[in-house]
């Protein structure tokens, strides 16, 4: 540890969106705060091809990420409003509409590069006064004398009140702390790649529920569209190593043609999928955010928002222990945080995974029900709006 440097409040391990939205969030709200990222990010460039991972960010997210004051500057770089989603199911034709005029706003989020984001928020660190320790990885740590001591490859050791673990979904310091996680592999891989179609996307997010998996077309600035298509496993390397003119009408089939043929493609990209939540989202002096806490599957779109929702709860939660005059690390505040954030991301999560099976029902009666359910949830606009509320954050 570096004698001249004042004692750091709060150590965060893992500088991707969520690790740096949280180092941010909390250097603002005066801690003093390291961020130790093991790899330099990739850079983002306006003359770049668009980053083949977009998310839908909510309205919820991006009010966060003005708060950070990097919103304006991510919206002045290349963001797609949607004012539209539209759910059909493949097997019964039923669908869902979500209009945003109908909920009285002008859009129901935005789809933005994940490397924008995250590189936006890497570059507002300094500004902030947190203290960028890059590359470095945290190899392990062990909660000590009231302190937290991080052990760094290729550097000093560390120490910090409270470390906040962002590492991402295979989170090595989750395991290190003994925190074990719930829940399952899909076996399934989401295929994704940008592609031109025939006709507009019209602002709209749409998507598809096939017997494989949900096909989702993202609509892109450029008037492209982003496509995040789930399946599995043996299917999606299958896909994957289609020419590009099979891959395109590929698409075009598991999309029912709904913007007509896709004309173009990206080369493709594709992650695996996997239902996780922590059992603990808090241990000794230490805290799990992001993936790290949960990962969940991407039909629904929330993953980052889930993250950033995270963010704002422990921001809150150690400004007010801070505000107390009490230690930030303690027990009974961390425990604050991981039992309001563990719930609220469990409930999710699952909802999401419940989505998924019902979506994976291949049985006549099953078909004819979730038909039913859907044009029910369509025709009650309280409980769509409920619905629409919800994935707003
Ligand atoms: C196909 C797909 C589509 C998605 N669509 C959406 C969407 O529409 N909307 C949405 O909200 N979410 C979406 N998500 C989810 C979203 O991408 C993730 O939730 C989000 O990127 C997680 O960010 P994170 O910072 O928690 O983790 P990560 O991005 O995994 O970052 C972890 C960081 O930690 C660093 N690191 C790892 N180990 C160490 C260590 N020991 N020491 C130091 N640093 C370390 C890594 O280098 C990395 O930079 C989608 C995900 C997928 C796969």
């Amino acid at each position: 540890m570096n004698a001249r440097r004042p004692s750091l409040d709060i150590a965060v391990a893992g500088g991707g969106m969520i690790g740096a939205a949280g180092a941010l969030s909390l250097a603002k709200r005066g801690f003093r705060v390291a961020l130790l990222e093991a790899r330099v990010p990739a850079a983002w460039n306006a003359g770049d091809p668009e980053d083949l991972r977009v998310i839908a960010l909510a309205p919820s997210s991006a009010r966060l990420l003005d708060e950070l004051g990097v919103w304006r500057s991510i919206e002045a770089a290349r963001v797609s409003p949607y004012r539209r989603m539209y759910v059909w199911d493949a097997a019964s034709g039923a669908e869902l509409d979500f209009a945003a005029t109908r909920e009285g706003r002008a859009q129901l989020g935005w789809i933005v590069e994940n490397k924008l984001v995250a590189w936006m928020l890497w570059n507002a660190l300094d500004a902030a006064g947190v203290r960028r320790v890059c590359p470095a990885e945290v190899r392990g740590f062990e909660a000590r004398a009231g302190r937290v001591v991080l052990d760094l490859a290729e550097a000093e050791p560390l120490s910090a009140s409270l470390l906040v673990i962002a590492d991402g979904g295979g989170s090595r310091l989750r395991e290190q702390a003994g925190i074990a996680v719930r829940g399952r592999d899909y076996h399934q891989r989401a295929v994704v790649a940008h592609v031109a179609t025939e006709r507009p996307h019209e602002g709209t997010a749409w998507q598809r529920f096939t017997g494989e998996g949900p096909m989702a077309l993202l609509p892109l600035a450029d008037g492209r569209s982003s496509i995040v298509w789930s399946l599995p496993d043996e299917r999606a390397r299958a896909v994957l190593a289609l020419d590009d003119a099979a891959f395109c009408e590929a698409v075009g089939f598991a999309s029912d043609f709904r913007l007509g043929r896709i004309a173009a493609t990206t080369p493709r990209a594709s992650f695996p999928l996997r239902l996780q939540v922590a059992e603990r989202f808090a241990d000794e002096r230490c805290v799990l955010l992001g993936d790290a806490a949960h990962t969940v599957h991407p039909l629904a779109g929330q993953g980052a928002n889930l993250g950033l929702r995270d963010v704002a709860e422990l921001a809150s939660v150690l400004g007010t222990a801070r505000d107390a005059g009490g230690d930030i690390a303690a027990p009974h505040a961390l425990a604050r945080y991981a039992r309001r954030r563990r719930s609220a991301g469990a409930i999710d999560a699952h909802a999401f995974d419940a989505v998924e099976r019902v979506f994976a029902w291949q049985a006549e009666p099953l078909l004819a029900l979730r038909g039913l359910g859907l044009r029910a949830v369509d025709a009650l606009s309280p409980l769509k709006r409920v619905l629409g509320a919800h994935a707003a954050g």
